[in-house]
């Protein structure tokens, strides 16, 4: 037993010692509720608030709480509550992450904490994966919270909003559809409102990228009317290894449009296409990154007629020539992205999904653009940006839940300080995890594969194939018509009705090729059509959902999750994975031993090797990759907290200045002003000859077009700063202290010229009185997109700063 199991192994039981008792208690309260009138429901919800007011905990109501909850989950949707469902609810409550499997019903066990919270009138956000999931899971749940006197929202990308509403005619849909749709949003009665409204509901439901680009948005605000997020109190995040693991190196971002350098881009692509790996540069596979030799350097400075790359200047160029070989080298189509009506659109390396919208940065999307000869779209300026660890930690208390937490633990605790409790299944699991299979080629590899799906196929069992990428996923397509399987591929190219395809893949003979995660959170019914008894048993005398993984993930925790398809609620089902000495895992990860052994086994391709060293060096290669993922993570996140510092101080003067009322403003000048007696006078005068409203209102225009001009290119200048100290390292420093200590540095200066550039703008404010309506910096109605984007003030536009002269003639005059 290892430490940690240890200390967990000791979580764990002390946990279910402790909930036991209060499961007990709440089964015991169950006759008081199911004697309830309906409406005694929400009178009960409003008793309970009473209770909190008058300073009774949550925890002291919880017992009575969860068994409302349950009675009318009855009564609305016809589940009761299990208890392993109370417990994970309890573990929510108490903000661990319940890891509960697939098909345990995690949807029905927030409902639990999320009411017992909401009770406190602070909102509560149920965060999901994915819109379909938001509006699914608000639809049916909300069913129960209205029930009981609580409203819900959902707020969705396209900045669409809605309210749950009882009273409203469900959609119509036919028969026919209905066998099939059963796992859309069966009782979407959602209401459009404004994003507002959304947020004042009792529980709201919406994506990680939505919450966290609201955020951004709203500290983006010109006026307080503009913002919409009430704060953050509790968040409940669904398939949370997900949103705080595998999107966690991804930051969010807003940016502007700046100024155009496409011709850049194209003529390193161009160079790069001249430059030789192994001599002009070398590739590292693991770190993604590439370095020019000294050979290349010459060849650059050569197609470039200067002398000497490494100069101030030059830098531009070593990034811009290294960006492109990264481009060429380690960023490969249908892989890593999809070139799509023109458009490189990224590729989740996890889930496989499309990322539509989202924008390597750095130049790199620029750069593999140029490669691909498409329209090199405008190089954006972040104006705002954050990471999901740190918007997650804005919230006073952070639950999560997903089938699959245990292997990353470790990674929960030490980032999050979220403890991870495994809650045990309703009912036994059944399902068989056969051992991996290992073939020395791929190619013998897929062969073995369609043999065996083939075989499967013809006795009627169903198969679900997961594949790490579009690329393998048409190949092994390719493999499985050749031996006559009849198949469907899914993959991010179709994803708009994977939901559908991924819940019929337990029908009789169905064989599903897939990307790992598609249709994630999506139930599969054996036999496909849910209520359907015959077709149902008829598939477990089959053995079930057979899964086949074609290649080990980056993770076990991946691994785990596509096993996690199958088997649920004490179905039977199987599960293994074919891979290959030839898959990226080992070719990249594997030992030096691993790859000489390759072809020395005297058996044909398309059999499997038995062989206890290679099945533990297949182990040992995705335990390393694990770590090496975990460290790359920390690193984003060690640089996202120096900025979060910055970013908490802009952000809060910010918002105190959209709130502040004359009394502050006044005080605010004050600090600026201090001893300087000119400076007093100048403005005592420009008060007077405004006039007090107008002299502050034009006083709060300035503070704010300055604090986000200058946070702008502060944000910018760290973003460069990020890459000369790792430049620097080399000179023996190490990058994060000098990031930290130059970053200050610069911080301090930005305050210092926000004073004096706000000192300099009142003072030299006209007294023409301010326009009616003045444009300001940024317009925040911003289209659809992941990577969001802002309206600049144009040059003929007022001037924020109030003169009422164009922006151009004014403080434009410059830029
Ligand atoms: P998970 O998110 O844990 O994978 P879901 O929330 O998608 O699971 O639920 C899986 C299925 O189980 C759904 O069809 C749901 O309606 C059903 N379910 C969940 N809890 C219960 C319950 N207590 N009684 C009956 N059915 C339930
Ligand atoms: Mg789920």
């Amino acid at each position: 037993m290892t430490v940690w199991t240890k200390i967990f192994g000791d979580i764990h039981t002390r946990f279910y010692a402790r909930t036991r008792p209060v499961v007990g208690k709440i089964n015991g309260l169950e006759e008081k509720y199911t004697a309830f009138s309906e409406q005694q429901f929400a009178e009960e919800t409003e008793k309970f608030k009473a209770r909190i007011s008058q300073g009774e905990t949550l925890e002291d109501i919880l017992p009575e709480a969860f068994a409302l909850v349950r009675e009318a989950s009855v009564r609305t949707i016809g589940q009761r509550h299990y208890d392993v469902q109370i417990i994970g609810g309890i573990a929510l409550h108490e903000g661990k992450i319940a890891e509960m499997r697939t098909g345990e019903g995690k949807t029905l066990v927030a409902t639990l904490p999320a009411y017992l919270n909401a009770l406190t009138g602070k909102g509560v956000h149920i965060v999901t994966v994915n819109d379909y999931l938001a509006s699914r899971d608000a639809g049916s749940m909300g069913q129960i919270f209205a029930f009981l006197g609580l409203s819900v929202g959902v707020i969705k990308s396209d900045r669409n909003s809605f309210l749950y509403d009882a009273t409203m005619e469900a959609p119509v849909v036919s028969e026919e559809e209905l066998e099939v749709q059963t796992f859309k949003v069966q009782h979407e009665k959602l209401r459009p409102c404004s994003r507002k409204q959304a947020y004042r509901a009792d529980i709201t439901y919406g994506t990680n990228n939505e919450f966290g680009f609201d955020y951004l948005r709203d500290n983006l605000a010109q006026s307080v009317a503009e913002i919409v997020q009430p704060g953050h109190h509790f968040a409940i995040v669904d398939e949370v290894d997900s949103i705080l693991i595998d999107e966690a190196r991804t930051p969010l971002i807003i940016s502007s449009q700046a100024g155009d350098s496409e011709d850049l881009y194209t003529r390193f692509a161009s160079m790069a296409h001249a430059f030789e790996s192994g001599s002009d540069f070398t590739v590292d596979e693991k770190l993604k990154a590439v370095s020019v030799t000294a050979l290349g350097i010459e060849k650059a400075e050569k197609l470039l007629g200067i002398e000497n790359l490494y100069t101030e200047r030059g830098i531009k160029y070593v990034h811009h020539l290294e960006t492109a070989l990264r481009a060429k080298s380690l960023y490969h189509p249908d892989r890593d992205y999809v070139v799509r009506d023109g458009e490189v659109v990224i590729v989740d390396a996890f889930t496989g999904r499309l990322q539509p919208g989202r924008r390597w940065n750095d130049g790199l999307h620029q750069a593999v653009e140029a490669k691909e000869g498409v329209e090199i779209q405008k190089e954006s300026r972040a104006v705002a940006s954050i990471t999901f660890q740190n918007f997650f930690r804005f919230y006073k208390k952070v639950a999560g839940m997903t089938g699959t937490a245990e292997t990353s633990k470790e990674e929960f605790y030490k980032v999050y300080g979220l403890e991870v409790v495994s809650i045990p299944t309703h009912r036994a699991i059944a399902r068989v995890d056969h051992t991996d299979l290992i073939f020395q080629t791929e190619k013998g590899k897929f062969k073995a594969i369609a043999r065996k799906v083939k075989t499967l196929q013809e006795k009627g069992q169903p198969v679900l194939i997961g594949t790490v990428s579009i690329e393998k996923n048409e190949l092994l397509s390719a493999y499985l018509s050749q031996e006559g399987v009849k198949h469907t591929v899914l993959n991010a190219k179709n994803h708009e009705r994977e939901g559908e395809i991924i819940a019929q893949a337990g029908r009789k003979g169905s064989v599903v090729v897939a990307t790992n995660m598609a249709g994630r959170g999506v139930d599969i019914k054996l036999g496909g059509i849910p209520g359907s008894n015959e077709l149902y048993n008829e598939i477990k005398s089959f053995g079930g959902l057979f899964v086949l993984g074609t290649e080990r993930h980056d993770a076990r925790r991946i691994d785990n999750q596509l096993r996690g398809r199958t088997g649920r609620q004490g179905d039977p089902g199987e599960t293994q994975f074919y891979v290959s000495l030839e898959d990226d895992l080992m070719r990249v990860f594997g030992s030096d031993r691993i790859k000489t052994m390759m072809g020395r086994f005297g058996i044909p391709e398309d059999e499997p090797i038995e062989n206890r060293f290679i099945a533990s060096a297949l182990e040992s290669a995705q335990a390393k990759i694990e770590g090496f993922n975990f460290d790359a993570r920390k690193h984003t996140l060690e640089y996202d907290d120096v900025m979060n510092y910055q970013r908490k101080i802009v952000y809060e003067r910010r918002r105190a200045m959209l709130l502040a009322g004359n009394e502050e403003i006044t005080a605010y000048l004050n600090t600026l002003i201090l001893e300087d007696e000119t400076r007093r006078v100048v403005i005592d005068k420009k008060r007077h000859d405004f006039g007090e409203q107008a002299f502050l209102d034009t006083v709060r225009r300035i503070v704010l077009h300055i604090t986000d001009t200058l946070w702008v290119e502060h944000l910018e200048s760290m973003d460069y700063l990020r890459s000369s100290v790792n430049l620097r390292a080399y000179g023996q420093r190490e990058p994060l202290v000098e990031y930290k200590k130059e970053g200050l540095r610069m911080f301090k200066d930005m305050e210092q010229q926000a004073i004096s550039e706000v000192m300099n703008l009142i003072e030299n404010m006209s007294t023409v009185p301010p326009a009616e309506t003045v444009e300001p910096l940024l317009v925040t109605d911003i289209p659809e997109t992941h990577n969001q984007e802002i309206k600049k003030v144009g040059r003929n536009d007022a001037c924020p700063c109030g003169s009422g002269k164009k922006y151009k003639k004014c403080h434009g005059k410059d830029a």
